[in-house]
């Protein structure tokens, strides 16, 4: 048997990929988490025969309880269960659960000093700087999921001196709406929103890669991950979504990473890394592709992007702000509760409005979070 990994959030796009991966490798499954979705944590206990399976949904928990009854799997209950799961015994414990939801299962990984697989960018975005000086200080690895972060990693190995890294490029596919205008973007539906150009990923990064917010999320993990300042990153449109990221160092060279936009790769990367092992996934060829395109974002249409550098030069709780508000406005888009050009308007009120105090403990981080969404909460019913 080869490697045992966890996965949290292991029922959504990045699980159900990561469970391809470890089924693909021969990879021991310890434990399983979701927040609700229970029958496909039933399927998946009754496949990978997991120690533990967990559902942050007390409910659901109670429910999966008694469908696996029949099985030796554990239930655990709530975000505990779903931490419990993150400093259980394993290799390496892949986090791909959505939203700030995932720091405390990230900071449990560590604590527990677990190799850490994140695909859950709000984890660094929102505790950046917590999460990252436990890790050092607790000799923890975190290895990126995220695509872009994945192929800077990747571009990165050989690299002697990290003085030598001059810049940080991020490519950016550009959302379903890729060279509209912002008074066209004023009314487009949720079913525009989700239909995305060449990546396939659960609905709420799928608006976010819409508005851009996204990519500048991406900045902002991208800072956290690879000690980078924030004006040493740039981003570039790149509609084909080959090239996943580039690294330029100080002579001007450039080196990239390419493939076939599939998730699978970059997952697998981050649980055989350092070395690399046969995929599943489809070869690249170029020729038949032919062209590869680039473009400057629309920064005054995407304003998002914007938004979040505004927030990382804020530093402190801002990031942690930016997000909540960001997670209720997409969340509120999503049920049709506000307009899509609604979402970048209450991250930047939020943003303009916040007082906030300084970023000491994780507490910190989830009363900010808290104060953020009952601001964008109370924005909706003065509309
Ligand atoms: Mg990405």
């Amino acid at each position: 048997m080869g490697k045992s990994i966890v996965i949290l959030g292991s029922t959504g796009s990045i699980g159900t990929q990561a469970l391809e991966v470890a089924e693909f490798g021969g990879y021991k499954v310890r434990a399983v988490t979701a927040n609700s979705a229970v029958s496909v944590l039933e399927e998946q206990v009754r496949k990978f025969k997991p120690e533990f399976a967990a559902a942050a949904d007390e409910k659901a928990a109670a429910d999966l309880k008694i469908r696996i009854a029949d099985t030796s799997t554990k239930v655990l209950a709530g975000t505990e269960g779903v931490c419990e799961c993150a400093a259980c015994e394993a290799d390496t414990v892949l986090n791909s659960v959505v939203g700030i939801a995932g720091l405390a299962p990230t900071l449990a990984a560590i604590s527990a000093k677990n190799t850490l697989a994140l695909a859950n960018k709000e984890s660094l975005v929102t505790g950046g700087e917590l999460v990252i000086s436990m890790a050092k200080n607790s000799g923890v690895d975190i290895l990126p999921v995220d695509s872009e972060h994945s192929a800077i990693f990747q571009s990165m190995q050989g690299c002697a001196d990290k003085k030598e890294i001059k810049r940080l490029i991020l490519t950016a596919s550009g959302g379903p709406f890729f060279g509209k205008t912002k008074q066209e973007l004023e009314n487009v539906t949720l079913e525009q929103a989700l239909n995305h150009p060449n990546w396939s990923m659960g609905a709420k990064i799928t608006v976010d890669s819409a508005t851009m917010m996204n990519k500048g999320l991406e900045l902002i993990e991208a800072v956290w991950l690879f000690d980078m300042k924030p004006e040493d990153i740039d981003i570039v449109v790149h509609r084909q979504s080959i090239i996943h990221s580039l690294v330029e160092f100080c002579d001007n060279s450039v080196i990239a990473q390419l493939g076939v936009p599939d998730m699978r790769i970059p997952i697998q990367y981050a649980l055989t890394y350092p070395n690399r092992v046969e995929s599943p996934v489809r070869q690249l060829s170029l020729a038949e592709i032919g062209t590869l395109t680039f473009s400057e974002p629309d920064y005054n249409t995407f304003s998002c992007i914007n938004l979040c550098k505004r927030a990382i030069s804020l530093g402190g709780l801002y990031p942690a702000a930016l997000n909540a508000a960001n997670e209720q406005a997409n969340e509120m888009f999503r049920k049709g509760l506000i307009r899509f050009a609604q979402i970048a308007e209450s991250v930047e009120c939020v943003l303009d409005n916040i007082s906030l105090p300084e970023l000491k403990t994780a507490d910190d981080i989830f009363e900010a979070d808290r104060a953020a969404r009952e601001m964008v909460l109370r924005q909706q019913k003065g509309n």
